[in-house]
């Protein structure tokens, strides 16, 4: 199996259902054990975050826009997505 696409050049999606099996594996959205990568997959729905927003509180540990706890994920109702959103 080749290597899946960078994590960087992933299109954004609204649901999974938009790809094909075929698709969903060349994204890498498949870990060997079966389980979907959410990174990519949150990624890809436009969720993403990073250690480097500047919505991340590092003595928090959480994004001041929307609480998520997880740095490489925004909640879905996260007021930073709606701004960047279409
Ligand atoms: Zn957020």
């Amino acid at each position: 199996m080749s290597d899946p696409v960078p994590v960087s050049d992933l299109p954004f999606i609204t649901s999974l259902s938009e790809l094909s099996k075929e698709d969903r594996e060349r994204f890498g959205l498949y870990l060997p054990s079966g389980h979907r990568n959410a990174y990519r997959v949150e990624r890809m729905k436009g969720h993403g975050g990073s250690r480097t927003d500047p919505s991340w509180d590092r003595t928090a540990n959480q994004h001041t826009c929307c609480n998520s706890r997880v740095y490489w994920r925004h909640k879905v109702a996260c007021p930073l997505l709606e701004l960047n959103g279409e």
